[in-house]
């Protein structure tokens, strides 16, 4: 995620996750089954897409809360999710979108280095 530049988030489509990344959407839908997350209050609505972010497994949010909640500065902003490394030059920024078995739409956003965009055949 890029908040500084403005970067628009870029939806990755026709994406296939690795197996590290499912593991990751995973724990986000099992944290939210569980209701182990914090939540911004405006998901009540079953039909309204639920957004959460690599960085932040425990906190879910609605569309309009997304740009306010989600978005982090400094090193932290640059930060790849995947390995941890920090490029000043900021990491690829991105969501993919998952339905939930009953029809929840989960969108899990994340911000990539170089190498890690390529291992999830993302291209940065
Ligand atoms: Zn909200
Ligand atoms: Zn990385």
């Amino acid at each position: 995620m890029n908040a500084e530049t403005g970067q628009a988030l870029r939806a990755v489509r026709n994406h296939e996750p690795s197996l590290w990344f499912r593991q990751q959407v995973q724990q986000v839908a099992s944290n939210i089954t569980a209701g182990d997350v914090h939540h911004c209050g405006h998901l009540a609505l079953i039909n309204q897409p639920v957004i959460a972010a690599l960085w932040d497994p425990h906190l879910v949010v609605c569309e309009a809360c997304e740009p306010l909640r989600l978005r982090l500065t400094g090193d932290a902003d640059n930060a790849c999710d995947r390995c941890g490394h920090i490029d000043p030059r900021g990491v690829y920024p991105g969501g993919v979108r998952f339905t939930r078995p009953g029809g929840q739409i989960l969108v899990v956003l994340f911000g990539f280095c170089d190498t890690c965009a390529r291992k999830e055949g993302i291209n940065a």
